[in-house]
């Protein structure tokens, strides 16, 4: 992957609403988007992720902090100078117009030669796959087909840098998946930067090279889909995306970086922990249920307790166990073709194993 950076976000904030009334929707974020990304902003409703993107986009002006192009500082840019597109929920496709026109119709105003728009539109309609309804007005095509003509809009210009606001939440599911794919395709097809909102975390594991993870304004974590889902590094990333056991240790030593942590049954791990993590401290450790193997109650293991209850899903079964000396409930995952699901009922003792690497400490 190029290295070259695309946007870059510096200690920026905003700040909406009257004094004595203020909303903080940004607060001292700061990211770097790469060239030639597909890049996912997360987040729950209200953490401020259109407000990036809109600042990115020139819609709205940062309180404090810059935002910078390919480098260059864009405070006075307007947004039709700034390389940027925008795809939103609500398509605003012209609904008198065939599809080929709405997708010429940007570049026409831009004053693009004939022969040049005509080239473009032909490549565009490749690119979505809609050569063969370009002649239809808009209104007369699907949710779906829409949503490709939007696309196909939006890049036709060739921007730099793409935005995509929750652009897939009008579709249904099925069609929304099969757009995933889809979006993910066009953006590497034509090399250009995306960046994509979402609430989804599906959305975002399925199809983004990065994802930063918002809340209240703030970015908590930066990494590609799986850094995000294997090593979150705090509480809210690792509840937000995916199921997580959250266990309390204690660290009854440390040598370096290395600590020795206590789980409640007593058995003794040893982990790396923070600089700020002194001897006697109680740490939180995050575990996807999948990283749990159930294994013979006398067998060596992490953690004992009592299965309370046994979920069948098909391809795997959930396990809830209610762990030894607590009242804490884990939840483990496995899948059928291992074959616990037909020998293990509630009431039964069981070890939990967890690989050391799957156990994650979590910074608050
Ligand atoms: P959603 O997924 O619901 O769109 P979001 O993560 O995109 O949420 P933002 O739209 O960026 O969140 O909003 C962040 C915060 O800023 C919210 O509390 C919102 O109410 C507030 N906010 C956004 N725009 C304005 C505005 N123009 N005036 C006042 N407050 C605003």
């Amino acid at each position: 992957m190029s290295a070259a950076v695309a946007v870059e976000a510096k200690n920026v904030s905003k700040i909406f609403g009257a004094p004595g009334a203020e909303v903080r929707a940004l607060d001292n974020v700061s990211v770097t988007i790469r060239q030639n990304e597909f890049f996912t902003l997360l987040g729950p409703s209200g953490c401020g992720k259109t407000t990036l993107l809109r600042l990115i986009a020139g819609f709205e002006m940062p309180s404090d902090g810059s935002i910078l192009l390919e480098g260059e500082e864009v405070a006075h840019l307007p947004p039709y100078k700034r390389h940027v597109n925008t795809v939103f929920q609500s398509y605003a496709l012209f609904p008198h117009m065939t599809v080929a026109q709405n997708i010429a119709f940007g570049l026409e105003m831009l004053g693009k030669p004939k022969a040049e728009v005509q080239q473009t539109v032909t490549a565009m309609l490749k690119l979505v796959r809609m050569e063969e309804l370009k002649d239809r007005r808009t209104s007369q095509i699907s949710g779906g087909q829409q949503q490709r003509v939007a696309l196909a809009r939006a890049l036709a210009p060739k921007p730099k840098v793409l935005l995509l606001d929750e652009p897939l939440s009008a579709l249904d599911l099925k069609l929304r998946k099969e757009m995933q794919i889809e979006l993910k395709r066009m953006q590497m097809e034509t090399g250009i930067t995306f960046i994509f909102v979402t609430h989804d975390q599906e959305e975002a594991l399925t199809m983004s090279d990065r994802i930063a993870v918002m809340s209240k304004g703030k970015i908590l974590q930066i990494g590609s889909p799986a850094e995000i889902y294997e090593h979150p590094t705090v509480r809210f990333v690792a509840d937000f995306i995916g199921e997580t056991n959250f266990i309390e240790a204690e660290v009854t030593q440390r040598i370096a970086n290395e600590g020795q942590i206590k789980l409640p049954s007593g058995i003794v791990i040893s982990h790396p922990v923070a600089e700020n993590v002194g001897v006697g401290a109680t740490v939180t450790l995050a575990i996807r249920p999948e990283r749990i193997d159930l294994v013979r109650p006398d067998a060596e293991a992490h953690l004992k307790g009592k299965i309370s209850n046994v979920v069948y899903f098909g391809t795997d079964t959930t396990f809830h166990v209610e762990i030894d000396g607590t009242s804490k409930h884990v939840t483990a995952r496995v899948q059928n073709r291992r074959g616990h699901q037909e020998v293990l009922k509630a009431g039964d003792a069981v070890g939990l194993r967890i690989a050391p690497e799957a156990m994650q400490i979590l910074k608050d």
